[in-house]
C-alpha cells in the first residue's frame, strides 16, 4: 500500500485535513531587487514579516505556499522561524524562477541533474538545512515564450514532479503563455492534475483560461490586490465567470506579496487581501461561504498532498 499522503511544511509533514485556508502563491523573503535594482522589490526583514502575517492569521489564514526560488533569495531558515512565530503552515518552493535570473549551473548542468537538486530538496531537504520543499516552483518565463535555458527547467521540474509526486506551480504573467508552458510538461509526460498555472488573473482572458481547465490543470487568481495590474473588480468579476462555467474544483487564489509597497507598514493591502476584502467582493456577486471553502481550504488541500 502506498504511504498515505501528507503535505510537506518547513516544519515538517502535516496530514492535509490539518491544513486549513491557504494563499497558494505568496512570499515572504524574497529578493528581485538582486536583477531589477528597483528598492521595493526586496523583502528581507523577518520582524516585519511576522507582524504582516499575524494580519493573516487573525483574518483566518492558517497557511500559505512561499513560492521563492533560490535565484530569487529563498532563505529555508528563516522561513522556519517565520512559521514557529506565527503558527502559520509554510509550504516552502524549489527550482528556478526565469531567464534573468538564472545562476550559470542552469546552461552547464544536464537537465536531469537540475531535476535531481529539486528531487532532493523535496524527498530530503535543502542541503545544510534538512528543510523539505514541498512544492516545484515557481517555475517561470519571462515574456511571451520559453527561452532555451526555460524550456530545460520546466523539463527539469517535469522530471522532478513525476519523480516526487509533488505539484508544480507556475510564473506565467501578462500573456497567455501559461498554456506554452502546458506544452512543454505534457511532452515530459506530467499528470495535469498536479500543474498550477500562475498569474493567471494578469491576463483576464477567459479563452486563456478555460484552455488551462480543459487540460486539466488549475487556474490560480494570485495577483490579487495588484491593482496596477488589473483592478480587483475585473478579477472578480472574471473569477466569478469561470464559477458560474462549474470550474470550482480547479480554481486558486493569493495575492503574490513580494513588493514593499504591497505590506501593510508601507500602505499596502497586506497577506489578508484575499481573505477580506476579496472575499467580500466575491461574496457581493453571490459566491457563497461553501464555494470560497472549496477554492481556499479544499482545493489547496488535495493539491498540495503527496
Ligand atoms: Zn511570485
Amino acid at each position: 500500500m502506498p504511504a498515505a499522503e501528507k503535505i510537506h511544511t518547513v516544519l515538517g509533514e502535516i496530514e492535509p485535513a490539518d491544513l486549513g485556508r491557504t494563499l497558494m502563491h505568496e512570499h515572504i523573503i524574497c529578493d528581485i531587487y538582486r536583477v531589477t535594482e528597483r528598492l521595493n522589490e526586496l523583502l528581507n526583514d523577518e520582524a516585519l514579516a511576522v507582524a504582516e502575517l499575524k494580519l493573516l492569521r487573525q483574518a483566518g489564514g492558517s497557511a500559505l505556499v512561499e513560492a521563492t526560488t533560490p535565484d530569487m533569495g529563498r532563505d529555508p531558515a528563516a522561513l522556519r522561524r517565520v512559521a514557529e512565530q506565527t503558527g502559520l503552515h509554510i509550504i516552502m518552493g524549489c527550482g528556478w524562477y526565469r531567464q534573468p535570473y538564472y545562476p550559470p549551473e542552469i546552461d552547464q548542468l544536464p537537465t536531469n541533474q537540475l531535476a535531481d537538486i529539486m528531487i532532493a530538496e523535496l524527498s530530503e531537504g535543502v542541503r545544510g538545512t534538512g528543510i523539505r520543499a514541498g512544492i516545484i516552483g515557481e517555475i517561470g518565463v519571462n515574456l511571451d515564450y520559453a527561452s532555451a535555458q526555460e524550456e530545460r527547467v520546466l523539463r527539469a521540474a517535469a522530471r522532478a514532479q513525476k519523480a516526487t509526486g509533488a505539484p508544480l506551480t507556475t510564473h506565467a504573467s501578462m500573456y497567455p503563455v501559461g498554456l506554452a508552458q502546458l506544452d512543454i510538461l505534457r511532452d515530459e509526460g506530467v499528470d495535469m492534475s498536479r500543474v498550477i498555472i500562475g498569474h493567471c488573473d494578469t491576463y483576464l482572458e477567459q479563452a486563456y483560461h478555460l484552455a488551462i481547465l480543459e487540460a486539466g490543470a488549475y487556474v490560480q487568481f494570485d495577483t490579487v490586490g495588484r491593482n496596477h495590474m488589473n483592478p480587483d473588480a475585473r478579477r472578480a468579476e472574471a473569477f466569478v465567470e469561470l464559477l458560474r462555467l462549474g470550474w470550482r474544483e480547479q480554481l486558486l487564489l493569493s495575492s503574490d506579496r513580494c513588493f514593499r509597497s504591497d505590506l501593510r507598514a508601507f500602505g499596502g493591502v497586506g497577506y489578508a487581501h484575499v481573505f477580506t476584502t476579496f472575499f467580500d467582493m466575491l461574496r457581493a456577486e453571490g459566491v457563497d461561504d461553501a464555494t470560497l471553502d472549496k477554492i481556499t481550504i479544499e482545493n489547496p488541500r488535495r493539491v498540495l498532498a503527496w
